[in-house]
């Protein structure tokens, strides 16, 4: 599959109007780092850092994480690499942290809400992160974040572990972007100061949509029941963007809808430039983006919201199939 599109691998994701968007991939290995240069993704837009902690039977040492991270950011270059802090809980279970039974877990605690609670094993990946980068570049994100305060909360504990690192004589990143990532539908709706104190903010659609239309991500009964091109879902993505731009605070979209081809065309017209996804999805989304035109598609989106439609899926279809 990925042979296919060798030949736009290394061409520039330019739509027909013009509209660069930037194409990154999803991590969570050292051995998906190899599909960096294969894929033609412009850098790693989300690198999930459960796994290592869920396929041990304790918490991984820092100096374990620090070897790992380093060697992420080693092999993308200069490639941007933008990792994510623990999100467990919910759907990744750590078996030497088992929290009493909860009755919704996805709504739990989970992600930040550990981290914040549990701020040891926050801190002990921050330092990992701090300590891996050694002077380069870094860029972080929080997950889960639902109100302004838990960003700024958990920014704090990093700029204390900054401090600490500094006053041990580590060498600091050469630059630091902290990020936060938007999945619950409350966030669209935050006090400014959400999108002017975030670097930038990455939509993280899985956890967006299963709260959005309350319909659990992991129940197959009701997982794929609402169209992620449910005219709702592209006007909470079109009031993100909107947010976004009024405080020039970056946007990307890291779920894995960005990785479909008609779902990642929908999402850039309503104003996303950046996108990450699986590696094999790079190909197949760019395949598509390059040869649409985002006003078009635009328009179409708009007039079938205007008709009352409850999705736009079939009109932008139409639209592909008659050009
Ligand atoms: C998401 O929720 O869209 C996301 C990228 O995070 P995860 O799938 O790991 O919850
Ligand atoms: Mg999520």
């Amino acid at each position: 599959a990925q042979s296919r599109y060798a030949t736009i691998r290394d061409t520039a994701c330019v739509t027909q109007d013009g509209q660069r968007i930037e194409l990154m991939m999803n991590a969570g290995l050292m051995a998906d780092l190899p599909s960096l240069p294969t894929s033609g993704a412009e850098g790693v837009g989300l690198f999930r850092t459960e796994l290592q902690f869920l396929t041990r039977n304790k918490v991984p040492k820092r100096g374990e994480l620090a070897d790992l991270y380093a060697r992420v950011m080693g092999a993308a270059g200069d490639k941007p690499v933008v990792f994510r802090t623990l999100d467990i809980g919910s759907d990744k279970v750590l078996p030497y942290m088992k929290a009493e039974d909860e009755p919704n877990p996805a709504m739990g605690w989970r992600a930040i809400r550990v981290g914040l609670d549990k701020k040891g094993v926050m801190r002990m990946q921050l330092q990992a992160l701090l300590r891996a980068a050694d002077g380069r570049p870094l860029q972080i994100m929080f997950p889960f974040i639902a109100q302004v305060e838990e960003f700024l909360e958990a920014r704090a504990h990093l700029l204390r572990e900054i401090h600490r690192e500094k006053s041990l004589g580590h060498r600091l990143p050469e630059t630091l972007r902290v990020g936060a990532m938007l999945e619950t539908p409350s966030m669209a709706f935050a006090p400014r100061r959400f999108f002017e104190e975030a670097d930038f903010i990455s939509i993280g659609g899985n956890d967006l949509k299963q709260f959005f239309f309350a319909a659990d991500r992991e129940n197959e009964r009701v997982r794929r029941r609402y169209d992620t091109l449910n005219v709702s879902f592209l006007s909470l993505i079109e009031q993100i963007v909107g947010r976004c731009a009024e405080t020039a605070t970056p946007v990307s979209f890291c779920g894995e809808d960005a990785g479909r081809p008609v779902e990642a065309l929908c999402f850039a017209a309503m104003g996303l430039r950046c996108l990450s996804m699986r590696p094999a999805s790079i190909g197949p989304v760019k395949h598509i983006l390059l040869r649409a035109d985002l006003g078009a598609v635009r328009r179409i989106i708009d007039e079938t919201r205007e008709a009352g439609d409850q999705t736009v899926r079939e009109a932008v279809m139409e639209y592909l199939r008659s050009r």
